[in-house]
């Protein structure tokens, strides 16, 4: 393990002692024996204290506690949870089997949200998620990674609806000491008492903002979380750490300072040897300034600090929308680095050109990761392509395939999300270690051997769960509204839990267009009001609270909700958060996401369906682009190319087409067993859960990212960084250079012998080595795909003149120079991570 963890002793009597260890450990939230034992000290309390054992465990009242000790049933049960979790901590992993040498550093994750647990509310949506169920599954599989984020005060807003759908949110200031986190101490080695708590101090434009360091214990590794609601700080820093997402530009940038210069100066406070760090999206990415000074202070050139940086540095860009990542107006970058550009003055400049978007004039955090880092990755296949297409221009304008910028597709934790009965029936069919596996595609291939009774029962009870949570807290948005007596019972007749159920439920951005099934309402009505075959859907989802049209479709699907017509059919559900999401991706039959495409980068709540065999009705886009294979569910046409309102009709016209003509007769094939729909989800069970998972995912990031970095940049900094310093030394001088390689002439003129000619480019070189570059030929070629290029390499044939250099190559002889291809000039070296490190590029 990384770190030594030491639970709060909460106060206990003394049989029970061991509880406060399972409630500072967020391992609860993922193991369904330590969550129901919380529920059965007090499940009423359990409930009203959003499933937080530490709220429950201190307010309970005392007496109730004594009981539970005495209580043979309860203790049995404690005791085994507790060997569980036991076992869990000193298991060996496979992070230890595989990479032995590397358990001694840790890798550090920054991101602004995370999300592991209804009981700890600093997460907004989808991303905050993610990074939670990142670092989930890296303790499952034992890397040692350690989480830097923000702790915030209020948390994310409560989602209120009044009673004509208007969203009100409602801010909570938490109470630290109540929540599943402890303080994180100063370590002994440096001479502190024991139990010394441990701050740093952040420059913030002209002030010194100072922060606490929290730590939540998940699994075996720690996450730390920064806060500046302190009494030393001024009332506008203490809100600096107020809201997630909250404020305005200032408190943004500030916000992004803390988080990034914070959190290197955590890890350092804390003593923990870092290996490796991850940008998880651009709002974090200022933790690449404070490492760039660290390495100054060493008295390294800022060009060398650089190359040491960016080796040893992650990039995950989320956002497929340009005016989606942030950018700050210069004047105000340099008001709120003043302080380092007053200090480092001779280096301001290269600073500012770390993020510097010329033609907007402004600092883009993105730019700033994308040169922080040498391997960026998009979170699936096409959010990948789309982000090489959007930063094209930013690697000098290479073909689109050749922008350095890849992809791991997002996942889930599976154990987070996957309902506790169908664990239980998936672990009399698949092997005992398959959840220690689950990214192998031939242990869920066994799903295909439960019987289909047991998997629809399954699935029914889950469906009834969700069809009374949704009914308590349809009544409990009546009951606050004041509403009459008559329209609060009435819930009790909402949703009928043998109906078809489609649940669409996520942050409701605008570009997510979840009015796009009201697009019809009659063709809606008939489908909702069949007699014989009908459907129902449920919708749940927060707006930002500056995202006004993002609350006027909160407004549109509650005005549907309460037409006679569609009144308790279709209902809209307050306060989505994790909680909540469990229940629908666990209890709906059918998930539909219709975004406007390519702008969901990934999507993870249909992944978190799909395990739950909870079936997908998608537009092809993000993670479903490469998930769905015709058999595992169904997709939302529209034609790609053609302008935004003309898809917007066609997703529309499709989504009621498949559901008139697919997956309403599907469902509705059979009485009883629907045999024909339970195939279906079983296919989409083991076609997608081995893949979009959280632990294949971070065994990507491990073996694709993380450890690449870690033996890069060793290499790089052995003998007083000389291979750093080679590298960079190496790439100024090309750039300095690089105006002086040319490409003189080419000659396509020779004999075309075997359908093949010989082509010779003359290239002049300057000062740049020939050796350092490479030579080739590029032309396109018509495949089944579409036109994909093809590049022959050139041969250098011999130097004509001092650093001029003729180069030859075969090609197909048809091909004329200008007209079908060019030849291009680049540099090259062994210790570039990706062809185009250096966006440096000659052709002719
Ligand atoms: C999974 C999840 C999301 C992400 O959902 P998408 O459909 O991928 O946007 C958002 N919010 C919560 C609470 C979630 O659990």
């Amino acid at each position: 393990m990384l770190t030594k963890f030491q639970a709060r002793n909460i106060k206990l009597p003394a049989r029970l002692r061991r509880l406060s260890e399972l409630a500072y450990n967020l391992w609860f939230s993922w193991n369904d024996s330590a969550l129901s034992l919380f529920s059965r000290i007090d499940p009423v309390l359990w409930n009203q204290y959003q499933h937080n054992p530490v709220r429950l465990l201190t307010e309970i009242d005392p007496a109730v506690l004594e009981k539970r000790a005495q209580d043979s049933g309860f203790l049995k049960t404690m005791d085994a949870v507790l060997n569980e979790y036991d076992e869990y901590m000193a298991a060996s992993t496979w992070f230890s089997q595989q990479y032995p040498q590397h358990t001694r550093q840790a890798i550090a994750y920054f991101s602004a949200e995370f999300g592991f647990h209804e009981s700890l509310p600093i997460y907004s949506g989808g991303l905050g998620v993610l990074a939670g169920d990142h670092c989930k599954s890296a303790s499952d599989l034992g890397i040692p990674l350690a989480g830097i984020g923000l702790l915030y005060k209020k948390g994310y807003f409560n989602q209120k609806l009044d009673g004509h759908g208007a969203q009100f949110a409602e801010s909570v200031s938490y109470d630290f000491d109540k929540l599943p986190i402890i303080p994180a101490y100063v370590p002994a080695e440096n001479g502190a008492a024991p139990g010394e708590e441990l701050y740093v101090t952040v420059a913030v434009a002209d002030r010194e903002v100072r922060l606490k360091v929290w730590q939540v214990q998940v699994g075996r590794n720690p996450v730390y979380l920064l806060d500046a609601d302190l009494e030393v700080n001024s009332p506008w820093d203490r809100e600096l750490t107020a809201q997630l997402y909250g404020g305005n530009q200032d408190t943004r940038i500030a916000q992004e300072i803390l988080l990034g210069v914070g959190g290197v100066k955590a890890l350092r406070a804390l003593g923990l040897p870092t290996g490796a760090y991850h940008i998880n999206e651009g709002h974090a990415a200022f933790l690449a300034f404070e490492r760039i000074r660290e390495q100054l202070d060493k008295g390294l050139p800022f060009h060398v600090a650089l190359e040491i940086i960016r080796a040893s540095t992650v990039f995950t860009t989320h956002t497929p929308v340009p005016a989606g990542h942030d950018a700050f107006p210069m004047a105000m970058f340099d008001y709120y680095f003043s302080r380092l550009f007053h200090d480092y003055a001779q280096h301001r400049e290269a600073f500012r050109q770390l993020g510097y978007d010329q033609g907007k004039n402004a600092f883009n955090m993105t730019y700033l990761a994308m040169n922080a880092a040498a391997l960026r990755n998009g979170v699936s296949k096409l959010h990948g392509h789309v982000s090489r297409e959007m930063f094209r221009a930013f690697h000098g304008d290479i073909d689109v395939r050749e922008v350095p910028i890849g992809h791991i597709t997002n996942g889930i934790h599976l154990p987070t999300w996957l309902a506790p009965e169908l664990k239980e029936l998936y672990s009399r069919f698949l092997p005992g270690t398959w959840t220690l596996n689950q990214a192998n595609p031939d242990l869920w291939e066994k799903i295909n051997l439960i019987p289909d009774e047991s998997l629809w029962s399954v699935h029914k009870s889950l469906k009834e769960k969700l069809v009374l949570h949704a009914r308590a807290n349809l009544r409990e948005h009546r009951r606050r509204n004041s509403m009459t007596a008559e329209r609060i019972e009435e819930v009790r007749e909402y949703l009928n839990p043998d109906a078809l159920t489609i649940g669409f439920a996520r942050r409701f951005a605008t570009y997510k267009r979840a009015n796009l099934i009201f697009g019809d309402l009659d063709r809606l009505d008939r489908l909702v009001n069949d007699p014989e075959r009908p459907v129902q859907f449920l919708f749940a989802g927060k707006a930002h609270p500056a995202d006004h049209p993002g609350q006027e479709l909160i407004r549109e699907i509650y005005r549907v909700s309460q037409m006679d017509r569609f009144r308790g059919k279709v209902v809209l559900l307050e306060n989505y958060d994790m909680n909540l999401a469990r229940y629908l991706v666990q209890g709906v039959d059918v998930w539909l996401n219709n975004p406007r495409r390519p702008y969901e980068a990934s999507g993870t709540s249909g992944e978190k369906a799909a395990m739950n065999g909870v079936i997908n009705f998608s537009v092809l886009d993000g993670w479903w682009e490469e998930g769905y294979d015709g058999t595992n569910g169904w997709s939302i046409e529209a034609n790609n190319e053609a302008d935004f309102e003309t898809q917007e009709r066609e997703n529309t016209e499709s989504i009621y087409r498949v559901l008139e003509e697919e997956i309403v007769p599907l469902y509705y094939s059979e009485s009883g067993v629907p045999s024909p729909w339970v195939k279906r989800m079983k296919r989409s069970i083991v076609t997608l859960a081995p893949m979009y998972n959280t632990d294949r995912m971070v065994m990507d990031y491990t073996n694709v990212t993380y450890v690449p970095s870690l033996q890069r940049t060793q290499h790089f900094v052995a003998n007083e960084h000389e291979e750093a310093t080679k590298v960079a030394d190496y790439k100024r001088f090309i750039r300095e250079n690089w105006h002086h390689v040319r490409i003189v002439e080419v000659n396509d003129g020779g004999t075309v012998q075997n359908a093949e000619k010989e082509v010779t480019a003359t290239v002049k070189f300057g000062p740049v080595w020939y050796k350092d570059t490479a030579v080739e030929i590029l032309y396109y070629e018509e495949r089944p795909g579409g036109w994909e290029p093809v590049l022959v390499p050139m041969e250098p044939a011999r130097e004509l003149e001092e650093r001029t250099v003729l180069y030859r190559a075969r090609i197909p002889g048809h091909l004329k120079h200008g007209a079908h291809f060019s030849v291009r000039v680049h540099p090259v070296s062994a210790n570039f991570i990706r062809r185009f490190e250096l966006p440096l590029l000659t052709s002719l």
